[in-house]
């Protein structure tokens, strides 16, 4: 495999490296035919797009509403995303010793230290233009404001007020973030020179939703077992796709058994079933000791919290309040409170037998609802298991401490 920084590159020689790498990529998907191939393949050949020379780079949260770039046929930087890539790749130790280097507090998620230290290094684009949403959490917006002022671009945050701990976000609020959109949207348009053509991207963000929605429901009323490990990484990726046409085709292929193939659930070989574990917040993306431990002691990893989004269609007349929707009720914005109702009654919903959460280093939003989610768990006797962990680690004294721990939550199961 080439390096990144061969791939990366503006010359004649990283054009031609680019062209080789994203062909197997092609072929290795051609030749599964699943999602996950394919999905891999067009976020890698829509991120590879960014580092040409004139690219419009824009750095955005994970939540953001990619169709109001997608309306301009541009593709996201999404720095989470950017930094699980690059450090699965065999960048991965000049990124960390950069990462090392940083005069910013280890206690910042290092999600976004990766991606500042990356930037700094010339492994990842600059930014054209910042654009947040306070969903999930302040840390992101940090960085994407300071980063816009570094670069001297434009910043816009979307503002959605925490949604009530019962019930849905008001409709008065709803609005509000709708039309934050709408001129978010108008802006990128001013600021790029661009035409939109946002009901196209609607059209195929609904596309992926309805097949996504699908997948999802047949999750939930236990006809399909999919590998919540896998399902978060593809999902994940597929963040970049929204609003494509790749990304319609790719979530569309969930739909068949042979597109589905590599994120479905092993059975076990003695014909037993797996205990049935639903997985919180991020994951470590490239420790697998985790997962094997799992799978080697007779459980699974069913559902992941994360993937409870664009579950809906948005109404192409008028797609605004429906993007809106999306930030004001995703089920991880809110207090603790809400979410450990949710998380509660997916777990029933789902009938697991325990609930694993991952304490991903310096996120404050996901760590500190824990005591109130653990609590409620406890309370309706379900066992519930919190890990520490860096989603971005590979080994070390942590990740052995985790598995120990899984050992004996797994016994008690
Ligand atoms: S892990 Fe937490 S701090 Fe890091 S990006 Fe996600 S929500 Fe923000």
């Amino acid at each position: 495999m080439p390096s990144i920084a061969d791939i990366t590159g503006d010359t004649r020689g990283a054009a031609l490296v680019r062209r080789a790498f994203l062909l197997q990529t092609k072929l290795k998907a051609a030749q599964t035919r699943t999602a996950r191939a394919s999905l891999e393949y067009d976020a890698l050949a829509a991120s590879l797009e960014l580092f040409r020379p004139g690219a419009i780079v824009p750095w955005v949260s994970y939540l953001f509403p990619t169709e109001l770039l997608s309306s301009y046929g541009i593709t996201p930087m999404i720095p989470e995303v950017a930094s699980a890539v690059l450090t699965g790749t065999d960048l991965r130790g000049p990124v960390e010793a950069a990462t090392g280097r940083l005069r910013l507090s280890r206690d910042v998620c290092s999600y976004h230290r990766t991606a500042l230290a990356a930037l700094e290094n010339g492994l990842l684009p600059a930014p054209a233009m910042c654009l947040g949403t306070t969903p999930l959490c302040l840390g992101k917006e940090c960085l994407l404001d300071m980063l816009a002022v570094r670069y001297g671009v434009p910043f816009f945050e979307i503002r959605v007020p925490l949604p009530p701990d019962e019930g849905e976000a008001r409709r008065e609020v709803v609005a509000d973030v709708a039309d934050q959109l709408r001129e978010l949207h108008e802006n990128i348009g001013r600021w790029t020179g661009r035409k939109p053509q946002l009901r196209k991207s609607i059209d195929l963000s609904n596309r992926a939703s309805v097949a996504w929605g699908h997948v999802m429901s047949e999750r939930l009323a236990g006809s399909l077992e999919m590998n919540g490990r896998r399902v978060f990484a593809t999902v994940f990726l597929g963040q970049l796709l929204w609003g494509t046409e790749a990304g319609a085709k790719d979530f569309e292929k969930m739909l068949t058994e042979r597109g589905r193939r590599g994120l479905t659930v092993e059975p076990m070989a003695d014909g037993r079933l797996r205990k049935r574990l639903l997985w919180l917040h991020t994951v470590p993306h490239h420790d697998r000791e985790l997962f094997d431990l799992i799978e080697k002691q007779g459980a699974a990893v069913i559902f992941e919290e994360m993937s409870q989004m664009h579950l809906e269609k948005v109404d192409p007349d008028d797609p605004f309040p429906g993007l809106a929707k999306r930030l004001t009720d995703n089920v991880m914005w809110g207090t603790s409170a809400r979410r450990a109702r949710l998380t509660l009654a997916l777990a029933k919903q789902l009938k697991i037998d325990g609930a694993v959460h991952f304490n991903h280093w310096g996120c404050r939003h996901g760590v500190g609802s824990v005591p109130v989610v653990r609590a409620a768990f406890m309370e309706a006797g379900i066992p519930f298991l919190a890990i520490d962990g860096d989603a971005l680690a590979r080994g070390g004294p942590q990740a052995e401490k985790s598995i120990q721990q899984m050992e004996s939550f797994l016994e008690l199961l």
